[in-house]
């Protein structure tokens, strides 16, 4: 039985991450700025605090300032707002990152649509998923830029293959269909121009949809979700999920059935994950040019 090819994400995020350190410190030479991310935690939910935790080790790897602020699981809409508007008028940083889920009392898409577009480094206020639609982004959204930055890296064309992305999320499944279909890309042409299906919840018959897929892109958030019979003999298949299950993390594909009939695949952990976090100093270093600009 032939076994395909593990895509090592971690790799990829290491590779990306020393090129990213060097251009910060190029950035930094040449402004006397220090890009900084300013992170904001509601609450206390316990992968929110490793995914900042995260966040704030890639900053310091890069060379970037990373500035925590804490807020307790109480704190309302117009308390949260406060905070945004005043690291959007803050000189110094560059940019802004509010750690979803928030609590329930919390209006998120307020918050989210207050951050100002220049400081959105996870890309979704809606004028920067309208740039987006446009094909003339100014920030790419982390983990969809990490799915590309993957099949890039790992020279794996997506143009004139047909995609399937299951998940229809504002965070993945969109906006990553959003890019595959675009004339070009920031990695260049190769890495557009697909011809994308998404799936979701309502598609019937998933597994026929899937099984024509040169690429398969799971976003699902259900446990080893994606089996053997869905996919195509010799199809890329990237998997997006991140599921708790006992002391395990598993992705969205069962990795052990599937690897066996695909000709790439992303493990989990190790996969997309770590890219997800360096397409977000990428981003934070893009928004510190952007400030300067003016
Ligand atoms: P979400 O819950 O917002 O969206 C899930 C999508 O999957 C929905 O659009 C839904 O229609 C679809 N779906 C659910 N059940 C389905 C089914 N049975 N058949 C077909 N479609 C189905 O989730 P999300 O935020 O997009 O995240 C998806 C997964 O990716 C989660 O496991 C999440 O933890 C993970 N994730 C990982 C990263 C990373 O850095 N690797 C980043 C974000 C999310």
């Amino acid at each position: 039985m032939s076994t395909a090819r593990i895509l090592d994400g971690k790799a990829i995020a290491a590779e990306i991450q020393q090129e990213i350190k060097r251009e910060v410190a190029t950035f930094v030479e040449a402004t006397g700025v220090q890009p900084k991310l300013a992170a904001v935690l509601v609450g206390d939910d316990p992968a929110s605090h490793v995914y900042v935790r995260n966040k704030e080790q890639a900053c310091r790897r890069v060379g970037m300032v990373s500035e925590l602020h804490r807020l307790p699981v109480t704190t309302t809409t117009a308390e949260l707002l406060g905070v945004v508007e005043r690291l959007n008028a803050d000189h110094a940083t560059s940019g802004i990152l509010v750690q979803l889920p928030l609590p329930r009392q919390i209006d998120s898409q307020k918050i989210l649509d207050a951050i100002d577009w220049r400081k959105d480094v996870d890309a979704f206020h809606p004028y920067n998923v309208g740039l987006l639609s446009q094909g003339r982004p100014q920030f790419l959204p982390c983990t969809p830029f990490g799915v590309v930055q993957i099949l890039f890296r790992s020279q794996l064309k997506v143009a004139g293959k047909k995609v399937c992305i299951i998940g229809r999320s504002d965070i993945v499944g969109k906006p990553l269909a959003s890019m595959l279909v675009q004339r070009s890309s920031p990695v260049g042409d190769d890495w557009a121009n697909a011809t994308v299906t998404v799936a979701h919840s309502r598609t019937p018959d998933l597994a026929a949809i899937t099984r024509e897929a040169d690429v398969l892109i799971a976003a699902i958030g259900q446990p080893e979700f994606v089996k053997a019979a869905m996919v195509r003999p010799g199809a890329i298949v990237i998997d997006v999920g991140i599921n708790r299950v006992g002391d395990r993390l598993v992705g969205d594909v069962d990795f052990q059935s599937v690897q066996s009939i695909a000709s790439a695949i992303t493990p989990v952990p190790g996969g997309v994950g770590p890219l997800t976090v360096t397409m977000l100093m990428c981003n934070t270093l893009i928004a510190a040019r952007l400030q300067k600009i003016g």
